[in-house]
């Protein structure tokens, strides 16, 4: 049975042409790029290319990349270190209320050191208000940080408007990006956006690596030093000690090649956009009491997320699994935990709604095939777990 997979946002597969250009580096290529000798210095030609396919990528410099070990280390960076390194000037901090578990995370504990955090609410679609955003920003407000792309929704918010309102009132902007990197243009040069994150695994890369984008105004000796997570020998230039990963930085390098030429050619987009509405048009059709989370229109391409009444959501994961499918209750860092998503409860679902949820995100590699599959086995698979629901609650009375 060939298998399907369709969580493309939990992690996607390294594309060939990635791999090839990794391998070098995993077997004869392997000096490190501080060794002053002909090996350190092939291993750090290596890194300069990459930092310019990443910078390349999003518009950006070479010297604003910093290299990191994955997207969750680079929104560390990026929010702890602006916090630090601004505390004297402000203690006031603004995210939203469907963050991923590494922003989340990060200013709960921020929040602890003393700092206030506010948590902007989202609308039913997960898209926050840019009044309540404008009206929450104080002059003790050090630093915004808004999803680019949110991973268990696909909605995308209005990140250049964002960036416009919190650079009027001169306040550093911060994005999580690892969604969106790969998926919709990110273009720096006419976005005011300060810092910026990026994940290797989610754009075709190899897992294990992420990059910071550091804006010249926020990273220059002109303008601020984020204190590093890691402190050592100063590789990154002082911002993120520790031997490169060599060849996880020229698998990102490459992969953000490649998603340049994709998101600029739309051709991809295109493909997988169909293919995910013919999934949702025929799941609509073939099921009853299924919902949509999240803006219709305003969202990735690739994703869709669905509420089936009666049918929870990790038992639909299972039985598709069963069927050789791979697809995804909300965020996969939260698997295993049954908790509702953060995100669909923030859209005023219900705990019902939420758990009763099904992501499924396409890629690259998606073919009509997978969503045959997925259309033949979901109808009969719902409605087995409907009506063991209904003979359990009948025979509980509840
Ligand atoms: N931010 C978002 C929006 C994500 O979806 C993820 C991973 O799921 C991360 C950050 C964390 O990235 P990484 O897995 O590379 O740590």
């Amino acid at each position: 049975m060939k298998k399907v997979y369709l969580d493309y946002n939990a992690t996607t597969p390294v594309d060939p042409r990635v791999l090839e250009a990794m391998i070098p580096y995993l077997k004869d290529e392997y000096g490190n790029p501080s060794s002053i000798h002909s090996f350190g210095s092939r291993g750090k030609a290596a890194l300069d290319n990459s930092r310019e396919q990443v910078a390349e990528f999003i518009g950006a410099r070479p010297k604003e990349i910093v290299f990191t070990s994955c997207g969750s280390e680079s929104n560390n960076f990026a929010i702890k270190g602006l916090a630090f390194s601004l505390r004297k000037k402000g203690n006031h901090l603004i995210t939203t209320q469907v963050e991923h578990a590494s922003v989340v995370e990060t200013f709960r504990f921020l929040e602890a050191q003393g700092f206030k955090v506010t948590y902007l609410s989202v609308d039913k679609y997960g898209l926050i208000n840019l009044d309540e955003l404008r009206d929450a920003i104080t002059d003790q407000t050090i630093l915004v940080s808004v999803m680019f792309a949110n991973n268990e929704t696909g909605v995308i918010m209005p990140i250049k408007e964002i960036a416009e309102i919190v650079k009027e009132k001169g306040v550093i902007f911060h994005t999580d990006a690892v969604q969106a990197a790969g998926k919709i243009e990110i273009d720096l040069k006419n976005t005011p956006v300060d810092l910026l994150s990026i994940s290797g695994h989610k754009l075709y890369g190899p897992k294990g690596v992420g990059a910071t984008y550091i804006g010249t105004n926020v990273g220059t000796r002109h303008g601020l030093f984020l204190p590093p997570l890691i402190h050592g020998g100063g590789q990154e230039r002082g911002r993120r000690s520790g031997t490169e990963n060599v060849a996880g930085i020229v698998g990102l390098g490459k992969a953000c090649e490649i998603a340049k030429e994709e998101v600029s050619s739309q051709k991809s987009e295109y493909r997988i956009k169909s293919l995910r509405d013919e999934l949702f048009r025929v799941i609509m059709e073939k099921i009853d009491g299924v919902k949509l989370n999240g803006h219709p229109e305003k969202r990735l391409s690739n994703t869709l997320n669905l509420s089936f009444d009666g049918a929870e959501g990790d038992s639909l994961v299972m039985n598709l699994d069963l069927e050789g499918i791979a697809v995804s209750t909300g965020s996969a860092c939260s698997e295993g935990n049954v908790e509702p998503s953060h995100v669909l409860l923030a859209m005023g679902l219900t705990r019902e709604e939420a758990t009763s949820s099904l992501r499924f995100s396409l890629g690259r590699f998606t073919e009509k095939g997978d969503i045959d599959r997925v259309i033949d086995v979901l109808p009969r698979i719902v409605e087995r777990i409907r009506n063991i629901n209904v003979k359990t609650r009948g025979k509980t009375g509840g």
